[in-house]
């Protein structure tokens, strides 16, 4: 399969807008050449479109090398992307697992584009054959989310190999909460499979969700169609710079709170008698199910906690979604539920 030839042909053919900054490269002058005003404020002066420090230092942090890198205005970027780039309107369709993740559905209606979701199943475990029979001659994209939101499980690596070297289209792994699994992800083997972009993001492990940084890696082809469709100044200069000044620490610590903390606050939960399921989690959150969802809900926000509830989502039926907060908040949790 050939990644050049699942493009739309406009996108194949598309010119990109050159900026003042692709037209001259160098770093010292008189910039007399994007109308920008000359007074010095920190702010005055357009970003580096193609984010080349930033882009160095995610290398050094992700271990990839930059030309498989593409960073978005958070993970939704390149959601939308990947719709622009290799779906065309009313003809193509995508493949997704369900429940996951919503805006693939939301990007997918936006662009106009059919989105067909294969319902994993009740223990949120997925069927290979089903999804593989979902696909068509006209499905681009299967997204594919591991660990999954709301489920909160990991993909065994072999169901995620089988599919990307079966599907004859684009696979994207979202892996948007792989800090907090205890399996790794597939982004040292970027190598073996030329359909495959992997999305991650520092909005949940790496605590940024507020600067708006997406990241999609991919063979380099896959990386620079997306940086020809991107908005040219995609990545404010804020952003890019305390990212950059961010990454110089890794939040291990603090993962691995959240990790002994998922563990303690699904043991805790395991007792109490409101609880009627605990679905195993590899993310920073947990799905319970309880009889009634929208009692405890409501007991929460009145107790000033607030959850998620997905109790109406297929699939989901009676359950919440906990994020796991700090020891303390996670505590206050815990003595509010045990009473319920
Ligand atoms: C939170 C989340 C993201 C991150 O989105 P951003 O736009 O990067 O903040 C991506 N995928 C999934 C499945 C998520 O739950």
């Amino acid at each position: 399969m050939e990644v050049r030839e699942l493009l739309r042909e406009n996108i194949r053919t598309l010119s990109p807008y050159s900026t003042a900054r692709d037209e001259y490269q160098g770093s010292l002058g008189i910039y007399l050449d994007a109308n920008e005003n000359p007074y010095d404020n920190g702010y005055n002066r357009y970003p580096d479109p193609h984010q080349k420090v930033l882009k160095q230092k995610l290398s050094e942090v992700k271990n990839v090398p930059v030309e498989k890198i593409f960073i978005g205005n958070g993970s939704d970027e390149p959601i939308d992307l990947v719709f622009r780039l290799f779906c065309e309107p009313k003809r193509d369709n995508a493949v997704s697992i369900a429940p996951s993740y919503g805006m693939y559905k939301v990007a997918a209606a936006i662009n106009d584009v059919l989105m067909r979701e294969v319902q994993l199943e009740p223990d949120f475990s997925l069927d290979v054959d089903k999804l593989l029979a979902a696909t068509d001659e006209h499905t681009k994209l299967l997204f594919l989310c591991s660990p999954n939101n709301p489920s909160g499980n990991c993909f065994p690596k072999e169901t995620i190999e089988r599919i990307l070297k079966t599907f004859q289209g684009i696979v994207v792994l979202d892996e948007a909460y792989i800090d907090f699994a205890d399996q790794p992800g597939f982004l040292s083997r970027l190598e073996e499979f030329p359909n495959l972009i992997i999305l991650q993001t520092l909005s949940k492990a790496w605590g940024m969700a507020g600067l708006r940084l997406g990241l999609a890696f991919a063979q380099p082809f896959i990386i620079e169609t997306l940086s020809r469709v991107k908005y040219p100044y995609n990545i404010n200069v804020v952003t890019q710079k305390i990212v950059y000044d961010r990454l110089q620490t890794r939040p291990d610590t603090q993962i691995q709170t959240i990790i002994a903390e998922r563990k303690r606050v699904s043991e805790a939960l395991k007792t109490f008698p409101l609880i009627r399921k605990i679905y195993p989690s590899d993310a920073n959150f947990v799905l319970v199910q309880v009889d009634q969802p929208r009692q405890v809900y409501e007991t929460l926000i009145a107790a000033g906690i607030i959850v998620r509830d997905r109790s109406r989502i297929a699939g989901c039926e009676g359950c919440l979604r906990i994020t796991i907060g700090t020891p303390e908040e996670n505590t206050v949790l815990l003595d509010t539920l045990k009473n319920m």
